[in-house]
């Protein structure tokens, strides 16, 4: 049987990565995130799949490929296959001898788009992740809306009920298998990953969370940590009897680990690969970019310059390495980094599970928690609380001091801000990257209606082209890129999340790299 690669995502797109690889027997998949912009063409905010019917909204409107077997048993309402088989994408994957319809899924990095549509997946399929990932996939899952869209880490098992799909209240929750790429999990690490605790009222289900033993379906994985915009983030290399298939996830160069991106290279390159997955979301050249540390230094003296009023830093949800560069930001100006109770989870959960990565915030480390004034505290929250050592400072606290504090905010905390007095003439830091689309570019304008009503200079704004930039992608630019594939020089490169495959047919000119280009749900045969 040949070996063969499809993609059920990131196919002229960027996002939505669902790659399966098939050799022999063996089935695995690279990702299963969200695909965000087919989502967007059917849903918003408030329009969205209906629980009650399950699977068939998502694979009705080609949200999630129709692969019978693939997915929960609990979401799928009678009749539904048959309507799927038509589709000239349907398959079955169901295995006569039983067992989960793939090996595992090889979870990249815990962005929405890599790891989000995990949640319809059969919750017997292995999750193989790093430490730092499941605890990212954890703490989003209980900090977020509870849905069953957002399902990575457990699930909420589903019956039905006169024609429609409702929870069990009485079922405790069904916690995901997981396979971790850095070995066992440590004892406080388990005991989180294993106690539903009052951020559930239900119980869990025990499922295996055990060191990843370095096989899938009878295939070496092999794993490198990279550089991207959140913890945790790696790439992939699987031997088929093809040769070594690579598949890089998310990459950059240029933030504070660099280095572990052009190692992966090196190591993939050792492995002569038949083939290789690479990503190209920002193909253009570096000109303008920054680091992780140029944002440092340029806000640095940003802060001097308001000394005494407040700061309010935004930057994006998960993107702990720009957390720490506010945080040395902070240090380095006498200030204090207030965080929503949405980060101070996330980063109890990364202390956890990568106790000497991620040190716990302590009363010394110039990190508090913003008492967030408008929430009836979720239980989840009520816990962030009750195990939190470093100060809790109210707005009132802030209203007092605004010069001692750096104010983690983003504009679904805006609200919080109506509370502040007195925080006129300090200054809006915005250190995210600039809108996409016209949704993104409706809630950048909101945001600066706040800002100017709040009385604060906006910086950072990446439409004015006179204020500076202050965020750093978390993807390589095209140079690097091409580099990265001539370093690895794999056989055959199949370019994925990116809008311009075909900007590759010339920078591998004269490479030797055949370059074929997935279609969703094309087979590709290696
Ligand atoms: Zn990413």
């Amino acid at each position: 049987m040949p070996t063969t690669i499809t993609c059920y995502g990131a196919a002229g797109k960027i996002g939505g990565n669902k790659i399966l690889l098939e050799d022999g027997g063996a089935r695995i998949f690279f990702d299963f995130g969200i695909d965000f912009d087919r989502s967007g063409m059917f849903f918003n905010e408030l329009l969205r799949p209906r629980p009650g019917r399950g699977l068939l909204d998502p694979l009705a409107l080609g949200l999630i490929p129709p692969l019978e077997g693939l997915y929960r048993g609990d979401l799928e309402l009678p009749g539904l296959w048959e309507r799927m088989r038509g589709n000239p994408a349907y398959r079955n994957l169901t295995r006569s001898g039983g067992g989960p319809a793939v090996d595992a899924v090889l979870i990249s990095h815990p962005h929405l788009d890599h790891n989000g549509d995990v949640s319809y997946l059969d919750c017997a399929i292995p999750i193989v992740s790093t430490r730092a990932g499941a605890a990212i996939a954890r703490a989003m899952q209980v900090t977020g809306p509870a849905s069953f869209e957002r399902e990575m880490a457990y699930a909420s098992m589903r019956a039905e009920k006169e024609g429609k799909l409702g929870s069990v209240r009485s079922e405790a929750y069904q916690l995901r298998p997981f396979l971790f790429l850095e070995g066992p999990l440590g004892t406080d690490a388990r005991e989180f990953w294993h106690c539903a605790g009052s951020s559930t009222r239900k119980g869990l289900h025990a499922a295996p969370a055990e060191a990843f033993p370095g096989k899938v379906g009878g295939r070496a994985v092999r794993h490198w940590a990279v550089d991207h915009s959140i913890p945790g983030a790696v790439g992939y290399a699987v031997q088929t009897s093809a040769g070594w298939v690579g598949y890089s996830g998310d990459i950059r160069f240029h933030g504070r680990r660099g280095g572990q991106t052009r190692a992966y290279a090196e190591g993939l390159a050792a492995l002569h690969p038949r083939a290789l997955l690479c990503e190209g979301t920002h193909l253009e050249s570096a000109a303008g970019r920054i680091g992780e540390e140029e944002i440092l230094e340029r806000v640095v003296p940003i802060l001097a310059h308001y000394a005494g009023k407040l700061a309010i830093a935004d930057f994006g949800p998960r993107n702990v390495e720009r957390l720490q560069v506010f945080l040395d930001a902070a240090r380095r100006t006498n200030r204090t980094l207030l965080l929503q109770p949405k980060d101070a989870y996330l980063l109890n959960a990364l202390h956890m599970f990568e106790p000497e990565c991620y040190p716990a915030p302590d009363a010394g480390s110039n990190v508090g928690l913003f008492d967030d004034p408008k929430s009836a505290p979720r239980p989840w929250e009520r816990e962030t609380r009750e195990a939190w050592r470093a100060p809790i400072v109210c707005a009132g606290d802030v209203s007092e001091k605004p010069g001692g504090f750096i104010l983690a905010d983003s504009l679904w905390d805006l609200n919080d801000l109506a509370d502040l007095e007195g925080i006129a003439g300090g200054v809006y830091l915005f250190s995210n990257s600039r809108a996409y689309d016209d949704e993104q570019a409706a809630d950048l304008d909101r945001l600066r209606n706040w800002v100017r009503w709040l009385g604060l200079d906006l910086i950072g704004d990446p439409d004015d082209p006179a204020s500076p930039n202050l965020h750093a992608s978390g993807h390589a630019c095209g140079d690097e890129l091409a580099e990265f594939v001539r370093t690895v020089k794999p056989e055959i490169l199949i370019p994925i999340h990116t809008e311009h495959p075909e900007w590759w047919e010339e920078q591998l000119i004269g490479s030797g790299i055949e370059i074929k280009k997935p279609e969703i749900g094309r087979v590709i045969t290696i």
